[in-house]
């Protein structure tokens, strides 16, 4: 034994391998210690709390690319001017549906008058 591997090993009074069996490989974040795709992104990914509204998003008949876009707006991330202007100073704030007001979430979908119009 090299002088290395007899640290290592005064460092692990506990560890007394079996030569008898072979060695294999766990997966720790997985309970049965095998890998898979869903244990990996659960080993990544930050736990939060079910939201309340999580039905009107995600439901079996939703189209995917609709749920998200929703979810977005929900949350207030949806690309509007007002928040492509933080990284962008030249773009233009105004509405482009009505032309009067600067483009906010609560303006496209509570005040601006052309969508109150195609909602109505
Ligand atoms: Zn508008």
């Amino acid at each position: 034994m090299s002088i290395d591997l007899a640290k290592i090993r005064s460092r692990m009074p506990s560890y007394n391998p079996n030569s008898t069996l072979d060695d294999r490989i766990l997966w720790l974040p997985s309970s049965n210690g095998i890998y898979s795709v869903t244990s990996a992104m659960e080993s990544l990914r930050t736990p939060h709390p079910f939201v309340s509204w999580y039905k009107i998003v995600w439901f079996p008949q939703n189209i995917p690319r609709m749920g998200f876009i929703l979810w977005l707006a929900i949350k207030g991330r949806l690309s509007t001017s007002d928040r492509v202007q933080h990284y962008d100073p030249q773009v233009v704030t105004t509405c482009v549906l009505c032309n009067s007001q600067a483009e906010t979430h609560a303006h496209i979908f509570f005040e601006c008058l052309y969508s109150n119009a195609i909602w109505t």
